[in-house]
């Protein structure tokens, strides 16, 4: 596997790829990797000659300093299990490169409601510290497609949004979420749960699952309610919040019949930690 730290002789190496015509895949991660990032590597691996990862931490993204400064950090380890996932190029700039004009730079994008919404509404700023970042790093790999993955469904929407007004020539490929053995969605966060509120998170998707098999007959808007109190009543569970969105434009979904595409999202802290989960709980491809 290769390395890059330095912008010049990764954009080198990227350029002398492209000469052999071998086919690019991407996959953006802020490091801390766990099964699911080696996920998104396994299937770019299965589709592209070469797949770059990137571990950068971007602080234009993290409206709460304190979450930016707790943000667990394991360089070595992340480039031996990507060494092990038979990761072709591991890309690790600096801040200076990735912003080499400060923060804000780039170009504006706006996103409408799809950032005002959930994860745009308690996190204010955050998504347009997403996709300056994913724009950048888009400009430096130039890659066939980028992988994400569903657990961060919002994000993906966001990107799609972005890749669309920017008119960038890539691929957006979604892949699912990995859970651990207890139905908690691995995130880089887990690792600050003690082992208690670390089973006791598994929850969260038990009731996203509730509301799957419940949703075709009942009212959804109580649906919605009846997850908040059962998280809320949880030991150490504080929700934020429970959705049910149209998978495509995100707005929230009244009755089943409205769209054929219906997502249920949750962010809930456990604890010190605030997890987000996603479930689709509908989906006919017409
Ligand atoms: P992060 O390092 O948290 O920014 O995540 C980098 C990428 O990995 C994003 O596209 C995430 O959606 C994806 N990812 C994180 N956790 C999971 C998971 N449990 N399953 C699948 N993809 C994930």
């Amino acid at each position: 596997m290769w390395a890059f730290q330095q912008l010049e002789p990764f954009e080198h190496f990227i350029s002398r790829q492209r000469a052999k015509g071998h086919s690019i895949g991407f996959v953006p991660t802020m490091g801390a990797l766990h099964a699911g990032h080696l996920s998104l590597i396994r299937q770019s691996n299965a589709a592209h000659d070469i797949t770059v990862c990137s571990i950068f931490v971007n602080p234009t993204q993290f409206n709460d300093p304190l979450d930016l400064l707790k943000y667990p950090r394991m360089e070595a380890q992340d480039l031996y299990l990507l060494e092990r996932a038979h990761c072709g190029v591991a890309f690790l700039p600096s801040e200076a490169e990735v912003y080499p004009q400060g923060h804000g730079a780039g170009p504006e994008f706006m996103f409408g409601t799809l950032d005002q919404i959930m994860e745009g509404a308690f996190r204010p700023g955050h998504f347009l510290g997403v996709a300056q970042v994913v724009y950048r790093f888009l400009q430096m790999v130039e890659p066939d497609a980028i992988y994400m993955g569903q657990k961060d469904f919002q994000q993906v929407a966001i990107v799609r949004e972005m890749i669309r007004q920017a008119g960038l020539q890539v691929r957006l490929v979604m892949c699912p979420t990995v859970r651990e053995e207890n139905g908690l969605a691995m995130s880089s966060r887990n690792v600050r749960l003690p082992e208690t509120q670390r089973t006791q998170a598994a929850l969260i998707y038990e009731v996203l699952q509730d509301i799957k098999e419940r949703a075709p007959d009942a009212n959804l808007s109580h649906l919605r309610e009846e997850a908040l109190r059962r998280l809320a009543e949880a030991p150490g569970f504080r929700p934020e919040y429970v959705e049910i969105v149209d998978g495509r434009s995100l707005q929230q979904v009244n009755a089943m019949e409205e769209s054929d595409f219906v997502v249920a999202c949750i962010v809930c802290w456990v604890g010190e930690v605030r997890l987000i989960d996603n479930l689709v709980i509908k989906f006919s491809d017409k």
